[in-house]
């Protein structure tokens, strides 16, 4: 299959662009587009055949549900039995904007392949131009995960998508690098207590400022069988080729990590902030600023692919605090190290 890239940032024929997107989806095709998070794979939501090719094209096992994107916050109501006080608050103060809303799905609406058989689904309304007008041209809600093959990191530029599904997918809207670099956070609130399933943009401090009190399990919490857990936890994520360890932000511990596994015959890819950049590991790639988490996760994925364009054989990732977005990105990190630090 030929792959059309369509740049559709500041471009004359911008609309022609977004409506030869439109037409692809109206005909039960795939497209990945931008958002302020990730690029995503959409498909029309209510068209099951279509949002299968989703799964097809990532490799993405059928019991892990799709995220459901909407351009207005009316259009909810047509696919939400009942949208709890909690979830209004949230998109008031958060829509549109990097947090996804698992509630309960009204019954033979959406495709069943985008709920893989579970009762509740995943909203959001992304903050992204080209996302909005996308939504808003087709008029029907998108599935979308993120436009990856399963497990390899998250997609920030319309490259990355081209490097996992080029060939596979007809068509990928390429409107630059994604702001945020970090999937939503995903917030369930048809418990009694709301639980943030997956951290993100949206931090717990941003959540509880809005609706009191919010459940965040770590993964170890997460493993523990009465902890409500995202479908998609059990799969590997975020996985360069090379092993990922992480390791503490000190340059001494760092230095003697790099020289030991250079000793035992190892290339070492590091992965840290840019004043780190001299401790003679054999491939560099910054995390940006030491102290600025949102730059840390606007690059994290950038860094994670580029580990695979080297002939690396270890990966060190410096670890952040467990503050705001930090939360996320060590989320993050810990899935694409598989939980091992270097000792
Ligand atoms: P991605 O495929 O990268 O967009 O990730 C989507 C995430 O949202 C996965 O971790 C899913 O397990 C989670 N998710 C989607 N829908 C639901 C749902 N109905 N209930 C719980 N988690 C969900
Ligand atoms: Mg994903």
């Amino acid at each position: 299959m030929n792959t059309m890239q369509l740049t559709v940032d500041n471009d004359v024929d911008k609309m022609e662009k977004y409506s030869q997107a439109v037409d692809l989806l109206n005909n039960g095709e795939v497209v990945a587009f931008p958002t302020e998070t990730v690029y995503g794979l959409g498909a029309v939501a209510t068209d099951d055949a279509a949002v299968k090719k989703i799964f097809a094209a990532k490799g993405r096992p059928s019991d892990n549900p799709l995220i459901v994107h909407i351009g207005n916050i009316e259009e909810l109501a047509l696919y939400i039995e009942e949208i709890p006080e909690v979830a209004k608050r949230c998109m008031d103060a958060f829509w549109p904007g990097p947090l996804t809303i698992v509630m309960k799905a009204k019954q033979n609406v959406l495709a069943p392949s985008v709920t893989a058989g579970l009762q509740t689904v995943g909203m959001r309304m992304p903050d992204h131009p080209v996302a909005l007008e996308l939504l808003r041209t087709l008029k029907k809600p998108l599935a979308a995960p993120s436009a990856n093959r399963s497990g390899k990191p998250s997609p920030t530029k319309a490259a990355h998508v081209a490097e996992d599904l080029a060939g596979v997918i007809p068509c990928i809207l390429d409107g630059g690098s994604t702001g945020i670099g970090l999937e939503s956070t995903v917030l369930d609130v048809t418990l009694e207590q709301p639980v943030i399933l997956r951290p993100g943009g949206v931090t717990k401090e941003m959540l509880e400022a809005v609706i009191g009190f919010v459940l965040e399990p770590n993964l170890e919490e997460q493993k523990i069988e009465s902890t409500p857990k995202a479908p998609g936890m059990k799969y590997t994520h975020y996985a360069p080729n090379a092993p990922v360890y992480l390791i503490e932000q000190e340059p001494q511990i760092i230095a003697q990590a790099v020289l030991q596994l250079q000793q035992e015959g190892h290339r070492v890819a590091l992965l840290a902030p840019t004043p780190f950049c001299d401790l003679k590991a054999n491939f560099f790639f910054t995390f940006g600023d030491e102290s600025n988490v949102e730059q840390m996760g606007a690059v994290l994925y950038d860094a994670l692919r580029a580990c695979d364009k080297t002939d690396a054989t270890i990966i060190l990732a410096t670890s952040t605090e467990l503050q705001g977005v930090g939360v996320a990105i060590m989320n993050r990190l810990e899935k694409a190290a598989g939980g091992k630090w270097y000792k």
